[in-house]
């Protein structure tokens, strides 16, 4: 789609250092001074936060939130060397990427075995549109390599630090409603199973062991490279628009056909939401500027510490803080627009919702979040098309996917006690690499091929050398 080239982002985020000019002289005016203070003066750290150094031989994921010394963390630097750590070292044994997925996939007794090194291109075809990648390369070094010989993942998570095999792992996906998970690209695979003996696996050689593959959590062996179906390299016009909650609501479905790639972060407790859209563009390139995500961050939770417990103040404060209109117009190559840096840890819960049901679990998520004096990170919303993988969660219709977060020292018990049934209520699936408390019992009515699954990872690995305590507790509890 052919447009006009825009000035470069504003950079208008909300003003941390407005509001705390600002709020205090207002908060002094406005509300009641002993709640105020009792407000003000609130930790909000979990006690069980550990900001503790790892100690030599301990691991922990991204978030903080998953800590563990197993009796091995074993660095594989080649494909032969997986073969040799899978044939001799301690059972458990799990693969780790990125360590970026907030449920404990990874942590075990036994061994972690990682695979960072195996990274890299391996071939391509840039008339056929596929390519070959060993399994530890990162998302974004994956996504410029492809560039360079004229070839584009169609789609990219928020992030692209994660590693090809543990974003495939989990059915890591963007957004668009015309654009399916990220291991949708899969054709073919190369995995590490209990045996140690690799076997190279495509829809023609075993269309079992593919379909059950794709999204299997490291729980059929180890992945060591993959095959990829791709589409040529392309650039996006990139728009965020700040907007009113309650007037986007009717227009996520518009909006959803209209923009290739639609998304909205709506900044809790204020009524107000970002609209993301990312449409193909030919024109001219302008780059993207420096994000002010981080800033907008910062003021939303500076709004929570100081006015929380009053929200007719927050949302009050917030309308002279973000102010409505587009906030950034900017054009690059597809992978430089589509991911973003998260510098602030956080804890995260994110359900795949049948579209149907969709825009009333928004609905009801968004009003319990505003609510809680104590929330105010952004809630996601995303869409998904389908793909049939046996257990990504987008298996069998589009899906809108609803993340919530919380700060990594802070508590995120809401996600399980408030948020959790209300995803559940309406039908949603979880996100296989965000917090969740479901086991055996509760999957099984959710994927209609979940006893395929679990014939197909008895098979590939009948003693159980690959499953921990939680992927024990997901097949087979
Ligand atoms: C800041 C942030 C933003 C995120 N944004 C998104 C998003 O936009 N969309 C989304 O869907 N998700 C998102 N996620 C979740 C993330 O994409 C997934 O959790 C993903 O699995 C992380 O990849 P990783 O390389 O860190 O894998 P890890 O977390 O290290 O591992 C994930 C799984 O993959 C398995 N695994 C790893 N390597 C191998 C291998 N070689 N063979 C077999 N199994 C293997 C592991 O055993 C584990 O089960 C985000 C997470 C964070 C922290």
């Amino acid at each position: 789609m052919m447009r006009e080239a825009k000035a470069a982002a504003k950079t208008t985020g909300l003003s941390r250092r407005t509001l705390l000019l600002g709020g205090a002289g207002a908060a002094a005016l406005l509300v009641p001074g002993v709640p105020y203070a009792l407000w003000r003066s609130r930790n909000f750290q979990r006690p069980d936060f550990n900001p503790a150094p790892l100690a030599p031989g301990e691991w922990a994921n991204w978030s903080g939130a998953q800590r563990i010394t197993p009796k091995s963390i074993a660095v594989a630097q080649t494909e032969a060397d997986i073969v040799r750590i899978v044939k001799s070292s301690p059972a458990p044994i799990r693969a780790v990427g990125s360590g970026h997925s907030f449920t404990p996939l990874v942590p075990t007794p036994g061994t972690i075995l990682d695979i960072g090194p195996v990274s890299g291109l391996i071939a391509h075809d840039t008339a056929a549109r596929t390519a070959t990648l060993h399994a530890g390369t990162i998302l974004q070094v994956a996504a410029g390599q492809l560039d360079a010989v004229g070839l584009a993942l169609p789609n990219l998570s928020d992030i692209d630090v994660q590693t090809l095999a543990g974003l495939f792992a989990t059915g890591t996906h963007g957004t668009g409603r015309t654009l399916a998970p990220l291991h949708d690209a899969i054709i073919g695979f190369r995995l590490i199973p209990a045996s140690g003996e690799p076997i190279d696996v495509t829809e023609a050689s075993d269309p079992a062991l593919f379909a059950a593959g794709k999204v299997s959590m490291g729980t059929l062996g180890v992945m060591s490279q993959f095959t990829l179906r791709l589409v040529d390299r392309f650039a996006l016009h990139r728009k965020l628009t700040i907007m009113p909650m309650d007037d986007l609501y009717d227009r996520i479905e518009p909006m959803s056909h209209q923009h290739r790639n639609f998304e909205i972060l709506y900044l809790s407790g204020t009524g107000k939401a970002a609209a993301i859209t990312h449409d193909l563009w030919q024109g001219p390139i302008s780059g993207r500027p420096p994000s002010t995500d981080e800033d907008t961050l910062k003021g939303m939770r500076d709004l929570r510490d100081q006015f929380g417990w009053f929200p007719w103040l927050r949302r009050r404060m917030s309308e002279g803080l973000i102010s409505s209109g587009v906030h950034e117009d900017t054009t690059d190559r597809s992978w430089k627009l589509l991911s973003t840096s998260r510098n602030t840890r956080f804890n995260e819960m994110e359900y795949h919702i049948p579209e149907a049901n969709g825009l009333a679990a928004l609905r009801e998520v968004i009003a319990t979040m505003d609510r809680r004096p104590d929330a105010f990170f952004p809630i996601e919303m995303r869409l998904t098309h389908e793909d049939d993988a046996w257990l990504s969660p987008f298996q069998g219709g589009t899906r809108m996917s609803i993340a919530i977060h919380a700060p990594a020292e802070e508590s995120f018990q809401m996600f399980f006690d408030v948020f959790q049934p209300i995803f559940r209520r309406y039908g949603g699936r979880p996100h296989w690499g965000k917090l969740h408390t479901l086991t055996t019992a509760d999957l099984r009515p959710l994927y209609p091929r979940f006893d395929d699954f679990r014939d197909v990872r008895r098979r590939m690995d009948p003693a159980g050398k690959f499953l921990n305590p939680f992927t024990a507790r997901l097949f087979e509890g």
